[in-house]
């Protein structure tokens, strides 16, 4: 219900200089996804989308997405501005690779939000082979600044076998340059959400399709996503895992964070997973199931009120979640990223 919203993650911008091979923004860190525009959010969309009555009713913001890097927003740290005088209280996020804008926005960006994640994979001789295309000296030096303006940083290392051994050194560095929190993070992303096969290693391109790193599972247990374990157990018990999301019981995240997601283009959506099935790079136009509920109604805010998207669209979504069997209607995604049985994304940081 709208008036239960609580909470926004915003995805201000589809831009970044990265090209990580395991993110949908481009074909395994190769040719940038053909769906997207590069479209970003104005402070003005903002305001467009988001009354000042809404943002007040608010807790929590944060900064992310499907496609890009909030600081690549031309309007990142205004639009920022403008909740924090809208709702002082409002607790504001961004996460990023932490690799552009100048030490001016850092230290704007320190005055005005309540925590940044730097989402770095390694070190200087690491960073990149996840992080493709992010200078290590300008992680380093927006670290720098970010910290020394007093702002609250997390890091957060996604371990692969190739940076295992880097983690505690990373570790002391956080602490050393003032870094808050220091997070190690497992991905999940080993499980294909195309053929929902586990594959235990992903071979990263560059942009000329040449093979960069081979991103391995690491070999320490204690850096291993967990979910893998879950996944035997569900498809020895139900033969597959599509049998599984057949009957799967759904217990939707958003409902239970009371969170919308807004993307760069202004489309409303209950999550980022729902909004991120919209341009899958491998698949046809529309050719997403997602896509039977989205053409039903207008789901932009800039010209639909966020409370007739949640009162039509997030219904219909909802609605189909009785329904038995994903080839008959059930959101495969809702059942694949909201079962009781396997979550890969919140075995991230177990
Ligand atoms: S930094 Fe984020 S948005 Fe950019 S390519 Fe990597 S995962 Fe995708
Ligand atoms: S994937 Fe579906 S069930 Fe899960 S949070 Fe999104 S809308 Fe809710």
């Amino acid at each position: 219900m709208y008036t239960e919203i609580t909470q926004v993650h915003l995805e201000p911008t589809q831009k970044c200089q990265a090209s990580c091979p395991m993110c949908d923004r481009n074909e395994n860190g190769g040719k940038v996804n053909k769906y997207l525009t590069n479209a970003d959010l104005s402070l003005a969309d903002v305001k467009k989308i988001m009354s000042k009555d809404f943002v007040r009713q608010l807790n929590n913001i944060y900064m992310c997405g499907n496609h890009g890097d909030p600081i690549l927003a031309p309007e990142c740290l205004e639009i920022m501005q403008w909740f924090r005088e809208v709702n002082p209280r409002i607790h504001l996020s961004i996460t990023t690779n932490g690799g552009a804008r100048d030490d001016k926005f850092w230290k704007g960006i320190a005055e005005t939000v309540n925590k940044v994640t730097f989402s770095v994979d390694g070190l200087e001789d690491t960073n990149h082979l996840y992080r493709q295309g992010v200078s290590w000296e300008k992680v380093e030096r927006n670290m720098d600044t970010f910290c020394a303006n007093d702002g609250n940083a997390e890091w957060h290392f996604l371990v692969f076998a190739y940076n295992e051994h880097q983690v505690k050194e990373a570790e002391m560095w956080a602490k050393w340059i003032g870094i808050k929190k220091f997070v190690v993070k497992k991905s999940g992303r080993y499980i294909s959400t195309n053929s929902l096969e586990l594959r235990p290693e992903h071979q990263a391109i560059d942009r000329h399709g040449n093979h960069t790193q081979l991103l391995a599972f690491p070999k320490d247990p204690k850096y291993q996503n967990k979910s893998q374990e879950d996944y035997t157990a569900v498809t020895r018990k139900f033969g597959s895992m599509e049998s599984y999301l057949d009957v799967a019981e759904i217990q939707c995240k958003a409902v239970k964070k009371e969170e919308i997601y807004i993307s760069a283009e202004g489309y409303v959506f209950p999550c980022c997973w729902t909004a991120g099935q919209m341009y899958k790079w491998w698949m046809k136009p529309q050719e997403a199931q997602i896509w039977e509920h989205i053409n039903k109604q207008d789901i932009n805010g800039k010209t639909t009120p966020i409370q007739t998207i949640v009162d039509t669209f997030f219904k219909s979504i909802e609605d189909s979640w009785q329904i038995e069997g994903c080839g008959n209607g059930k959101l495969k995604v809702c059942a694949l990223k909201c079962n009781k049985k396997f979550d890969p994304f919140e075995a991230q940081w177990q």
